[in-house]
């Protein structure tokens, strides 16, 4: 079982998620004005749909009761059951939520699945808890959703500081709750789950591959190859590792990585493999790695290198550093890690930039596989769910790219144009009830 505590202890500094909201809307707005988004559709797809705020009260170890909020946004379920992460820290708040769940729309509709878009989590510092007080804290917090999530309804998903574990305890809750004869059936409604509760064989490596993969594809459009092409991650977490991981393979060289601790770099290359061992044993840091050199973490985006995978935070490629980047791409690993001042500076300066919503989605195209994979009884082998997953994915790709060549525009703008007119041609289809 994975030490849930020691990962979850890992990392509590703040998020920034101020912003998130305004990055989102600017960047739909743009979008739906190249489209000509129709209006009423541009008024529904400009709000959400359902937003849940739950308190509720948890017994902690010494026996007093705390209580806890929790928020699950449900933003538009027009192409199916709502679908995204539940985030454990300080900074949860209705706003980050709104925005994360907005983001997911978009996601779910680019990747052509048939979900909706949602997200939430509980605003408090896991690192304050112990490993039963997140359990019973898990479950109080399912219970109190009860209806509100459901595996045809709205399908929570890891995000930040909850883990495999984490949906494991969901999963249970839920399940336990449901009438004697619907209890089995209702494996499916979280995905990330364990491997012997259900859980996707794969779906751990499946958003860092997703990264890797647009990089790759994005070169060969190119006419570039990975050899030899030096690349920087921030966060070295399961997206950074497991991209750093795909692109050596390939040839690509590892040669900064920042966390949340520390920032390290050699020209000359990091093995992958050697940073993650090291790092397991070091608190799940890369900190004083000793085959690197340590810098100011205020210089970490503006070192040498031809890629940058920022895959920690959002808000973190800004009008203060986009100037100074290296890289002449940037792949978004993490969602929403350039906002929308730097990102025009990036593209004033000739950088592409492979958008969240198509690089970061191998994580939901995989907890499509897992909801499938459970859906229908069955059970898929590793190599079986990786060519399923590289040609979902390189058709998602192959996509943005033909558009934003054939309308002279940004990646970012291309991918939420097609996600948009999806979700636009399923109202325009259907109607308004009643
Ligand atoms: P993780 O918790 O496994 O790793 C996060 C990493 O970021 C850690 O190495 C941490 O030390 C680092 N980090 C935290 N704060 C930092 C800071 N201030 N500066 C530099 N590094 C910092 O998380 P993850 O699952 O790898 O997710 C990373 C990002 O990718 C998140 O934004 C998440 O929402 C997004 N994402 C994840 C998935 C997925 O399947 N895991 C899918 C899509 C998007």
């Amino acid at each position: 079982m994975t030490p849930i505590t020691a990962e979850l202890k890992k990392e509590t500094k703040n998020i920034p998620v101020r912003g998130m909201m305004d990055n989102v809307m600017e960047q739909f707005n743009s979008a739906a004005d190249q489209i000509n988004l129709h209006p009423n559709i541009r008024k529904i797809l400009s709000i959400t749909n359902n937003e849940i705020i739950v308190n509720f009260p948890v017994k902690m170890d010494n026996g007093d009761v705390e209580i806890f909020t929790g928020y699950r946004v449900q933003h538009n379920n027009a192409l199916g059951p709502y679908k995204g992460g539940l985030r454990y820290h300080p900074t949860v708040d209705i706003d980050a939520a709104r925005a994360l769940a907005m983001w997911m729309t978009w996601k779910t509709s680019l990747a052509g699945l048939p979900y909706g878009g949602g997200k939430g989590g509980i605003k408090l510092d896991p690192s304050k808890y112990s490993l039963s007080e997140l359990e019973r804290i898990t479950r109080r917090f399912t219970f109190a959703l009860a209806d509100n999530i459901g595996p045809e309804h709205d399908i929570p998903a890891p995000d930040v500081n909850t883990n495999s574990q984490t949906m494991a305890w969901i999963a249970d809750t839920y399940m336990s709750t449901r009438p004697p004869a619907e209890r089995t059936a209702n494996q499916h409604v979280v995905t990330g789950k364990p491997d012997a509760s259900g859980g996707l064989e794969g779906r751990d490596r499946a958003t860092g591959y997703g990264v890797y993969l647009s990089i790759k594809l994005w070169s060969e459009k190119n006419n570039r190859t990975l050899e030899g092409k030096k690349f920087i991650v921030q966060g070295f977490g399961n997206v950074g590792y497991w991209a750093a991981h795909f692109l050596e393979k390939d040839g690509a060289r590892l040669v900064a990585v920042q966390d949340a601790f520390g920032s390290i770099q050699n020209q000359k290359g990091i093995k992958v493999e050697d940073l993650f061992n090291y790092s397991k044993i070091n608190d799940g840091s890369i900190v004083d790695y000793p085959n690197a050199k340590t810098v100011n973490k205020n210089k970490f985006f503006a070192l040498d290198c031809d890629i940058c995978i920022p895959a920690a935070l959002g808000n973190q490629i800004t009008k203060e550093n986009a100037s100074k980047i290296k890289a002449r791409l940037i792949a978004e690993g993490a969602n929403g890690p350039t906002n929308v001042e730097g990102e025009q500076i990036l593209l004033e300066r000739g950088i592409t930039i492979i958008p969240d919503i198509l690089c970061n989605s191998g994580g939901v195209v995989g907890s499509y596989f897992e909801w499938l994979q459970n859906r229908n009884g069955e059970l898929w082998q590793l190599d079986e769910v990786m060519v399923k997953l590289q040609k979902k994915l390189k058709e998602s790709f192959d996509k943005v790219y033909e558009y934003s060549e054939r309308e002279a525009m940004d990646m970012r703008t291309a991918a939420y144009c097609i996600a948009i007119e999806r979700i636009e041609k399923a109202y325009i289809q259907r109607g308004i009830f009643p």
